[in-house]
């Protein structure tokens, strides 16, 4: 069966406005003025589907793609992406050949992953492209780099950089960048940011005096890149912002950031029926009626990606009108109690969209749900097919 026909099949779809997501990264570049722009495509291009989101990305002036896993980096080659790649969350053991035979790099924060790559360059008898992480304060991915003012304390930053330019001298490596990750970029008052940068320019200073003289250094996720620019250094790395969504909902809405959300999610009414006062809905009956009204029965469920604690919060739009979850959110589907709207069966409800249009936007159901945007959209699952508008065709 073909994609379309598949697609024929599901009830609810994902819908990604490409154009958005190249718009987006020509925002975020002039925000940033001459700095570079790595989009950030992780996790399904945050759900929104990794090679076309990463190829419209690219289109708005996008020099580089990064990615947590090595296999998302290889998807992006398999598919004839020859932009720099950079993966960062590289776990020892892994087989490291097939990203240093195709150009990808990796970002590596222990001598031990470097002494992985550094084999894997030696078994194909060329040298791998690295970039060095250093933890500045997050407290997790990245070499320890505290207190790095004082270098002549070994730290696993020290350790990381001296062997890294040991190898670079060998020729089995190259160190082509250094970057770290805010702990706190969506509160950019919050001494941390400022400690980090400082750590930051530290951390580069320690690997300038070993003689990596690196092309690119950068901090800055979607949050910093439009809160800090003094962050920026060489290159910024925003993922959520790259997909319209605002990272600090409490200090602007994507509109007040020029963004505009990309993903759309839809479903069919699978089934609509007149029930009288009185009747529970769905399990534990933790919504009942109050007058005789009409249900719907929307096959969109936590199995998909809608929070179960959406349930009797989640916003919706039927008919151009807002409802909320109606009881709770099932595996497969939930219901929504529309009153004397005429709804049918067949017809559509939107989840939640940019917002035009008085549906709900990606936000309100984080909201809603007590989590963040990047949690709502990253996980839509594989019963809701992506539709692309746009881009290339
Ligand atoms: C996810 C991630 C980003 C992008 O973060 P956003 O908040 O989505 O912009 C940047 N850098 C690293 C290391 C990440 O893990």
């Amino acid at each position: 069966m073909t994609g379309e026909q598949w697609a024929a099949l599901w009830p609810a779809r994902v819908t990604v406005d490409l154009d958005a997501i190249t718009a987006n990264v020509k925002v975020l570049r002039e925000r940033v003025g001459g700095a570079e722009l790595m989009a950030v495509v992780k996790a399904d291009a945050y759900g929104h589907g990794l090679v076309p989101s990463a190829r419209a990305a690219l289109k708005g002036g996008a020099v580089a793609l990064g990615v947590a896993q090595p296999s998302e980096a290889l998807a992006l080659r398999t598919a004839g992406i020859d932009a720099p790649v950079l993966t960062w969350l590289v776990a020892p053991g892994l087989d490291l050949a097939p990203l240093v035979a195709a150009d990808i790099e990796v970002g590596v924060s222990s001598t031990q992953v470097l002494e992985e790559v550094v084999a894997a360059a030696a078994g194909l008898g060329r040298a791998a492209t690295v970039q060095l992480k250093v933890d500045t304060g997050l407290g997790r991915n990245g070499a320890f780099g505290l207190p790095v003012a004082a270098s002549d304390l070994r730290t696993d930053w020290t350790d990381l950089v001296d062997q890294a330019a040991r190898r670079q001298a060998e020729g089995s490596v190259r160190v082509r960048g250094i970057f770290t990750h805010f702990a706190y970029a969506d509160a950019p008052e919050h001494p941390t940011v400022r400690a980090q940068q400082a750590a930051f320019a530290d951390a580069v200073t320690i690997a300038d005096r070993a003689g990596l003289a690196v092309e690119v250094r950068h901090l800055s996720n979607s949050a910093a890149t439009l809160t800090a620019p003094d962050a920026t250094w060489d290159m910024v790395r925003p993922g959520l912002a790259v997909f319209g969504l605002t990272p600090v909902p409490d200090l602007g809405t994507a509109a007040d950031f020029g963004l505009r959300p990309a993903m759309r999610v839809t479903a069919t009414v699978a089934l609509t029926k007149r029930v009288p006062a009185g009747q529970g809905v769905s399990y534990g009956h933790t919504y009942v009626t109050d007058r005789e009204t009409t249900l719907i029965d929307v096959p969109l469920g936590y199995a998909d990606g809608i929070p179960r604690h959406a349930s009797n919060v989640g916003p919706v739009q039927v008919g151009g009108r807002r409802f909320t979850v109606s009881g709770r959110v099932c595996m497969d589907q939930f219901l929504i109690d529309v009153g004397d709207l005429p709804v049918h069966a067949g017809d559509e409800v939107v989840i939640f969209g940019a917002g035009d249009d008085g549906e709900p936007t990606a936000q309100d159901w984080a909201e809603a749900a007590g989590t963040i945007s990047y949690e709502i959209v990253t996980r839509f699952g594989p019963r809701v097919p992506r539709v692309y508008l746009g881009g290339d065709g």
